[in-house]
């Protein structure tokens, strides 16, 4: 089990990120930073501040996105002249940077200023130009450093983003159960307990989530880091993701990159997938309205064939994760009946 040592999370942080590193005594001297060309503009002069106080050298790399050539071409850069790496912006700087770290043995600090996805402390990594359609396993970050007024100054699309891989915890530890019960397979309560927390919290609260404060960033991220964490204690995704998450792989994946970000495509999945399952969808939809995450596939301009295909391509493309949609086989006329009767169409 490898975990997270340090967890930072309040308005302002990003000043602190330099003594956390060098509190971390993880040798560092040069770090990389991988982010975005936005954040940098943004937020780069607090983080260089903070590591020149703290005497760390460091190299600034922006990316644009997230895909295995740029990852070859940091490795180029950074391998002999870093001994740190930051992955500092939204959700493709986080990705890029873990991958970079990973390929190059280092450690890996996270600093996202979006609470979009559980990545930001999660040992799995999203890249293209993998040669699978799901997320892989890289190292754990070694620290995050989440400063909430950061993320109160990304735009609002990506907190309801957040929400939505929150709430797909339910359906996920379902699948987990699923697997448990129908193929013997490992199931870890204390993993599947605390993912599903995170998103009791979600479902719970949403009405106060609503309006976009310092509480509900802090609710949704530490919620998000704690999702991620699970998968750590895990040593697998398998409390964070199940059916509904292979639904988003098979919409990037065999529909096109293009349609919603992963948390809202992940969020409709999941008001499918709870219908399957016999839970209580309709509170699904009911928070992920209250957020303002999409529960229609046209707010993410799916049509009713996307849908419907990628329904039922999801579960081959990781035929070896047990979900209800191992169990349960779509067809054309059964996929769209599923989406049409809780209105993702
Ligand atoms: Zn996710």
């Amino acid at each position: 089990m490898e975990l997270p040592r340090k967890i930072l999370i309040g308005e302002g942080v990003v000043s602190q990120v330099g003594t956390l590193i060098r509190s971390l005594d993880a040798g560092a001297l040069r770090v990389a930073i991988i982010t975005g060309a936005v954040v940098r503009a943004r937020a780069g002069d607090e983080c260089r501040k903070s590591l020149e106080k703290a005497a760390l050298k460091s190299s600034w790399h922006v990316v644009s996105d997230a895909s295995m050539d740029t990852v070859a071409k940091l490795r180029e850069k950074v391998t002999d002249l870093s001994d740190f790496v930051i992955g500092f912006g939204g959700g493709r700087s986080v990705d890029v940077a873990k991958m970079t770290a990973f390929k190059i043995g280092k450690p890996f600090l996270s600093v996202p200023t979006s609470a979009s996805h559980d990545g930001i402390s999660s040992p799995f990594v999203s890249v293209r130009g993998i040669d699978k359609p799901y997320s892989i396993k890289a190292n754990t970050p070694i620290g995050v450093v989440a400063d909430t007024h950061l993320m109160s100054q990304a735009p609002p699309r990506l907190l309801a983003g957040g929400c939505g891989d929150l709430v797909a915890k339910i359906t996920a530890v379902k699948d987990w159960e699923l697997a448990r019960d129908e193929k013997g397979e490992y199931f870890g309560s204390y993993a599947a307990n605390l993912a599903h927390m995170s998103a009791k919290i979600i479902l719970d609260e949403s009405e106060r989530l609503k309006r976009k404060s310092q509480f509900s960033i802090r609710t949704i991220v530490e919620a998000l880091i704690s999702a991620g964490v699970a998968a750590c204690i895990a040593g697998s995704s398998r409390p964070c993701s199940g059916a509904e998450h292979l639904f988003s792989h098979a919409v990037e994946y065999v529909v096109g990159p293009s349609y919603g970000l992963h948390g809202e495509r992940v969020g409709i999945g999941t008001i499918m997938m709870a219908k399957l399952h016999g839970l209580d969808w309709e509170r699904v939809v009911e928070t992920l309205s209250n957020v303002g995450a999409p529960t229609k596939a046209k707010q993410i301009e799916l049509t009713e064939d996307h849908v419907v295909n990628a329904l039922t391509a999801a579960q081959s493309l990781r035929p070896d994760r047990y979900t209800i949609l191992s169990k349960i086989k779509l067809d054309k006329k059964s996929a769209y009946s599923l989406a049409k009767s809780v209105k993702v169409i």
